[in-house]
């Protein structure tokens, strides 16, 4: 089966995501001079539109060529001190990464442990707050890709402002910006970090990072080392339509029709569908007795679901045989739950068959692999809710 070449290998990791046919055709021009006189034209509706992705009035959003991890290392070395005391927790394997490069670039990381499968611990933040007036940042990461979790990032800077402090809030929103709620400026976010690939249905290799006038205030007096990615020089050239070194020309090309799509759309119906195609899926998973690793509903995850193999089944196994036998990739368990799950991620350009493909092939994986499912169960309780959800929708559009 692996030699099989017709139709398609079906793309369910929780990015790189499916690039829409319209951002592909986009990419396809022939190569221009990033100093022609008319660059600016191309770039500057860029930072408008990403600007209202982002939900950001007074700041600026950055684009640096880099994947998501640059916009990170961007956010605190344009932003922070050596030694700065900062709140973070851990939850999961990016935002255990993100942890990982604070402690790296120096930060003095107050980090806070939480199970796979739970998200931002609220009340955990607002006891270190109120103990320790010296923090300087607060990070969240929004939607933990590796768990399927998404966190309340509103109600991060709620218990910031209860207990009295104004430290910056850095947010990683790499797997939820452009595909649920996302209001930087309303939820009090100083830094808003997202990559290419996710929501955006872009190739890898553009990091988008938006930034508060409270973090533009704060960049003044930050002495931490920078250069590539220094916001200073970014803005001196983006103010002019360029940017301070080549830019990845075919890539914002790219971004321009994304854009154009996610407009066209709306923004509340792209959310309305991630939850729509999300809850399908959920419902497929407990229509196979299967569970997620997300412990609770508050946490659910309307980009990607992390499923739990039944005991004694190798989750790996599951997404070995999903891509050889069936051409479907899934995300595979990440370090701690290497094995013990596998996840489908549904964000981007989808639909509710395509969802249901995912499911599809996720039971003749997880038979293939052992575990008992009843062959089709998953399938048509994703089925019931789509007929419902979208009869719903057509009434309410009517
Ligand atoms: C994908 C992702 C990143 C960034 O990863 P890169 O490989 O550097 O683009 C960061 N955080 C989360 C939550 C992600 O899903």
């Amino acid at each position: 089966m692996a030699d099989m070449k017709t139709g398609v290998t079906h793309l369910f990791v929780p990015g790189p995501t499916n690039v829409p046919e319209p951002v592909r055709c986009a990419m396809n021009v022939p190569m221009q001079d990033h100093r022609a006189p008319d660059f600016p034209e191309l770039t500057r509706p860029l930072f408008t539109g990403l600007k209202a992705i982002f939900g950001n009035e007074s700041g600026r959003v950055f684009i640096y060529p880099s994947s998501g991890s640059g916009a990170w290392e961007a956010a605190i070395s344009n932003t922070l001190n050596r030694g700065d005391r900062v709140l973070m927790s851990r939850f999961g394997q990016f935002s255990q990464l993100w942890a990982d490069m604070a402690q790296r670039l120096g930060l003095d990381v107050i980090c806070v442990d939480r199970e796979w499968g739970e998200g931002v611990p609220l009340q955990d933040y607002e006891h270190h707050l109120r103990n320790d007036p010296t923090i300087r940042a607060v990070f969240a990461t929004h939607n933990e890709t590796a768990t399927g979790v998404t966190s309340d990032v509103a109600g991060v800077r709620q218990v910031m402002d209860a207990a009295g402090s104004d430290a910056l809030l850095f947010v990683d929103g790499v797997s939820s910006i452009a595909s649920i709620d996302f209001q930087q400026e309303a939820w009090g976010v100083d830094l808003a970090v997202t990559g290419s690939q996710k929501g955006l249905m872009l190739p890898p290799g553009l990091s988008m990072l938006g930034v508060s006038a409270k973090a533009l205030e704060a960049h003044m007096s930050s002495t931490m080392q920078r250069c590539y990615f220094s916001f200073e020089d970014m803005i001196k050239a983006n103010d002019a339509g360029s940017f301070p070194y080549t830019p990845p020309v075919q890539l914002l090309h790219g971004l321009r029709a994304s854009l154009e799509l996610l407009f066209t759309e709306g923004l509340p119906q792209v959310f309305a569908r991630h939850h729509r195609l999300a809850e399908g899926v959920r419902r497929g998973v407990d229509g196979l007795g299967l569970s997620l690793c997300a412990v609770s509903p508050e946490w659910y995850s309307d980009t990607v679901s992390a499923i739990r193999v039944p005991e004694g089944i190798d989750g790996a196994e599951v997404c070995r045989i999903g891509y050889h036998r069936y051409r479907t990739s899934f995300g595979g368990g990440l370090t701690k739950v290497a094995g013990k799950v596998f996840r489908i991620g549904h964000l981007g350009d989808l639909n509710e068959v395509m969802c249901l493909a995912a499911l599809s092939a996720a039971e003749m994986a997880l038979a293939d692999a052992g575990a008992k499912v009843e062959l089709g169960a998953g399938v048509s309780a994703a089925q019931t809710y789509y007929r419902e959800a979208t009869s719903a929708l057509e009434a309410q559009n009517r």
